[in-house]
């Protein structure tokens, strides 16, 4: 598909400005596995990238330097904290080049809301100072850099739809033949801290014996083959909702108003607590966009389509 299509395309020096779009992620499939020793769950998970974008742009610069407007603007740090920050300090010293820049991000994708929006500038960080730099990287020795700043990072550099395992960080694209699936996003008021969700869900299995199987995506994918809605719908699957509603019961209405507003079928985003739905064209994903935001259940829903490319220059 286009997403995972050659890049080079890509030019390998740009003079600036770098302009870089980058999609928002949901989980078709999150089977989580158990805590491995080094902290992380085993995870299978499906990945799926979606029009709902943020935007990196890179200058030229004497320092680095970061400015943002759109979602979080006034409450996300623009400090070393920052991924958009981490990212290009990381692709720096593997480049062996100073980190001067100055970047500004778009943002759209919530905060702390289940759809790797920093894991997405992190993404589209990479992508504008390689191009700014010079460095003439390939995506795939960028997502190497990528996977030290977050699992999701990688992914978000393909884009389209893949299969991540480890704990996320290796992915590989699922070869279907290109359908587009029509989703609606409702995102919450205030987000969830993933660490949060993943305790609670360990909380949440305590004590049961055997643990938690790794629940295989063979279902989800043999779904997408069949490029029928309501076959898709009945597989989606996250082994992170429980937890996300134990932490936010609100959100269990938040699914009952989309089945009510007519979705397909309906589930948390990764850790939440941004709900997605199914719907099966985009009159009806426009239909159940406008019963979500009736009902008064959440901040904003928006339909959406899927896949798209991974972090690209526009
Ligand atoms: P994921 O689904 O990957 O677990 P998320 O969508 O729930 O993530 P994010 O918005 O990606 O949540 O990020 C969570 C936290 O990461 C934020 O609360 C913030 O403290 C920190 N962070 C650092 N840089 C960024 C950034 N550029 N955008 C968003 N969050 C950032």
């Amino acid at each position: 598909t286009e997403a995972w299509g050659p890049d080079d395309d890509r030019p390998r020096k740009m003079a600036g400005p770098v302009r870089v779009r980058v999609p928002a992620k949901i989980n078709l499939h999150l089977g989580v596995g158990p805590l491995r020793d080094d902290g992380y769950h085993e995870l299978n998970t499906v990945y799926h990238a979606i029009s709902l974008f943020d935007e990196v742009t890179a200058r030229s610069g004497d320092t680095l330097s970061l400015t943002m407007e759109g979602e979080g603007a006034g409450q996300l740090a623009l400090d070393d904290s920052n991924l958009v920050i981490r990212a290009a300090r990381a692709l720096a010293a593997h480049g062996r080049v100073p980190a001067h820049a100055r970047l500004h991000l778009r943002k759209q994708i919530p905060l702390a809301g289940g759809l790797a929006g920093g894991s997405a500038d992190a993404a589209a960080t990479l992508i504008a100072c390689d191009a700014l730099w010079g460095l003439g990287m390939s995506r795939d020795d960028l997502a190497v850099v990528g996977a030290g700043l977050g699992s999701d990072v990688p992914f978000l550099l393909y884009g389209g739809t893949a299969l991540g395992t480890g704990h996320g960080e290796a992915v590989s694209p699922v070869l279907a033949r290109p359908a587009t699936w029509h989703w609606i996003v409702a995102v919450a008021d205030g987000g969830l801290a993933t660490p949060e969700v993943y305790r609670e869900l360990d909380k949440l299995r305590e004590g049961s014996w055997p643990p938690a199987p790794l629940g295989a995506a063979d279902e989800l994918l043999a779904a997408l083959r069949q490029r029928d809605p309501e076959v898709l719908g009945a597989v989606l699957a996250n082994d992170l909702q429980p937890a996300a509603l134990s932490l936010r019961p609100a959100l269990a209405d938040v699914i009952k108003a989309g089945y009510d507003a007519g979705a397909v079928a309906g589930i948390v985003s990764g850790s939440g607590p941004t709900c997605v739905f199914l719907a099966t064209d985009a009159g009806h994903a426009e239909s159940v966009a406008a019963g979500l935001r009736a009902a008064g259940v959440c901040r904003d829903a928006q339909p959406a389509r899927g896949p798209m490319p991974g972090a690209r220059i526009v």
